[in-house]
């Protein structure tokens, strides 16, 4: 089948845009804003904090040694090896047990239950859901209050099966609206754990709680955690923040990324608490299973990662959805009134292509670019397994923003004349594989994603025959960029954590030396071996989480020729 963009050719817009890419040297989706000293300011003043905060402990502090969690010869929390900016977990605030009524009461569902995630994946991937029992299955019960400081109250149940080989004394999770990131607040005000009532502990100023299990979690057995929660939106969007286009509500869009209270991640370093920086992305987490039934004031309507399964109105004046999606690496949605839609299917995918009053030419473009870069990926690195994927206009001042099973593009695309579409859809398409499918450490190993999703924008140009824009992506976006980072001695290593670059050389070497070096080993493999392994990788962690090593493994695996000198020249500098 011819892809759905073939013969589309290079509109006066993009032809702007790209000359607009030429002249400055780059599309990049995360406008970099000079705040390096603040960067280094704050990071400096988080380290000293924390080191303060160690050696001289103030008589505020409560006693925790009880509580604190402790790491078993078997399990050492990585945040337990000191690191500058990785101060040992000490809670901050420790809630008592609290006996008063819950302000909902417990949700009654049966968690075990996998059925209803068929509805949400193409019939031929349907089974898949089963394959993972577990998966986190979360069960989301929520309310959106507006006003002047607008929040979300709500409950969820939790069933964490224990996926480790090590007994697991206490369950962590992250409050990702208190990362400074987001600029928003939450709180676990109760803790249920298999209906007992139980203890909760902040750490990290808040942006991780951790509930400790009374005789801990055996290896492959599930507990059953209930947790209310309480967040704030914040209402303004800042540059250049990881929140843009994240959390909060700005120009009339609720953006609920990370509301809940999210399962961290247990691995091989044990469990990851991770701040992150004020740029880049911040989560990092299992892929799960979320029924989640989102009221909203019945003028609202939402757009949201999986399937709706239905509406239902409320007495008060407010509107019940019930929404299922999984499985997918977290949940997201939008809330508004002010967006229509307009839907084409590609490959038995519905592509919903959302826009603000005025904006359906843009919406037309968005979508163009959606099912056509859908399609090519649905071939180069498997089949997409969702029955449908969002396109959405968001209030962010990055160029577009990746979430499970819906993809946010900056809404002043919708407005200006030209818009930055024909780079940030594709890129943030094959999120949908390189963040979605295979979770990675976004914070410690922000290229794995980022430099595939950007070499992807590339690899759709050449499927579709495009070879203007293909040349323009490799020289203006790639090329270009890396060698300005040379050029100013601002050159670094694609690995290591967003926390070790600054905004002035994070686009450059994440999103164009990553890609260069993605292209590097394609030409040092062959194409044949290339593809196979770019296939091999998202078939071999698909639903899980890799690392760095493992994508490199597979290229090895898949290499006639050896390649570790490419490998330490881009990835590790060496
Ligand atoms: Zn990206």
């Amino acid at each position: 089948m011819e892809p759905a963009t073939r013969g589309l050719k290079q509109s006066a817009s993009e032809r702007r845009l790209m000359s607009a890419i030429r002249k400055r040297g780059g599309g990049c989706w995360l406008r970099p804003r000079g705040a390096l000293l603040v960067t280094v300011a704050l990071a400096l003043s988080a380290v000293l904090a924390a080191c303060d905060r160690e050696a001289n402990p103030t008589p505020d502090e409560p006693e925790v040694t009880v509580l604190a969690p402790t790491p078993s010869a078997t399990a050492v929390p990585a945040t337990f090896t000191p690191e500058p900016t990785a101060p040992p977990p000490t809670p901050t605030q420790v809630a008592q047990p609290v006996e008063d009524p819950p302000p909902f009461p417990t949700p009654d569902i049966d968690l075990t239950d996998y059925t209803v995630y068929s509805e949400t994946l193409l019939e031929a991937y349907a089974e898949e859901a089963a394959l993972l029992p577990d998966a986190p299955h979360y069960f989301i019960q929520v309310r959106l209050l507006p006003g002047e400081v607008p929040s979300l109250e709500g409950v969820q149940r939790v069933r964490v099966t224990n996926q480790e080989e090590t007994r697991l004394n206490e369950l962590y999770f992250r409050l990702y609206p208190n990362l400074p990131a987001y600029e928003g607040a939450a709180e676990v005000s109760r803790a249920l754990v298999d209906g007992k009532v139980a203890t909760v502990g902040y750490l990290f100023d808040g942006t991780a709680v951790f509930i400790p299990l009374e005789g801990g979690l055996a290896p492959g057995a599930a507990t059953d955690v209930t947790l209310w929660f309480r967040a704030t939106l914040p209402t303004q969007v800042n540059a250049g923040t990881a929140g843009a286009g994240l959390y909060g509500f700005v120009g009339g869009v609720y953006d609920l990324a990370g509301f809940y209270p999210t399962l961290a991640v247990y691995d091989h370093r044990g469990w990851d608490l991770d701040a992150g920086a004020s740029f880049g992305d911040s989560l990092f987490s299992d892929t799960g299973f979320y029924q989640v039934e989102l009221t909203v004031p019945e003028a609202l309507a939402v757009v949201a990662s999986g399937s709706t399964l239905a509406q239902e109105p409320n007495d008060d004046g407010t509107t019940v959805w019930r929404i299922a999606a999984g499985p997918v690496r977290s949940f997201y949605a939008a809330v508004t009134d002010r967006w229509e839609a307009i839907s084409e299917e590609v490959d038995g995918i519905t592509v919903n292509s959302y826009y603000p009053v005025g904006g359906l030419a843009s919406a037309q473009t968005a979508l163009s670019y959606t099912t056509g870069s859908l399609g090519v990926f649905n071939r180069i690195f498997g089949h997409y397994p969702y029955r449908e994927l969002d396109v959405v206009p968001l209030p962010t001042t990055a160029f577009g923003m990746e979430h499970a099973g819906l993809l946010g593009l900056a809404a002043s695309f919708y407005t200006e004349a030209g818009g930055g579409f024909g780079i940030a859809t594709p890129h943030e398409v094959a999120h949908q594989w390189f963040f979605n499918l295979i979770g990675n450490d976004q914070p410690d190993e922000p290229w794995l994603d980022e430099s595939l999703a950007n070499y992807a924008v590339y690899l759709y140009y050449e499927a579709v025959d495009w070879p203007q824009m293909q040349t323009a992506v490799l020289e203006n976006v790639f090329r270009y960029r890396y060698d300005a980072a040379r050029n100013l001695g601002i050159d670094r290593p694609v690995s290591g954590a967003v926390v070790g670059f600054d905004q002035s050389n994070y686009i450059n070497i994440i999103y164009s030396k990553g890609p260069l070096f993605l292209h590097a080993m394609r030409e040092r493999i062959g194409d044949e071996a290339f593809f196979a392994a770019l296939l091999d990788y998202v078939q071999s962690f698909r639903y899980g989480i890799a690392y760095a090593g493992d994508l490199l493994d597979v290229f090895r695996g898949h290499s006639s020729t050896p390649i570790d000198d490419l490998i330490a020249f881009w990835i590790y500098g060496e």
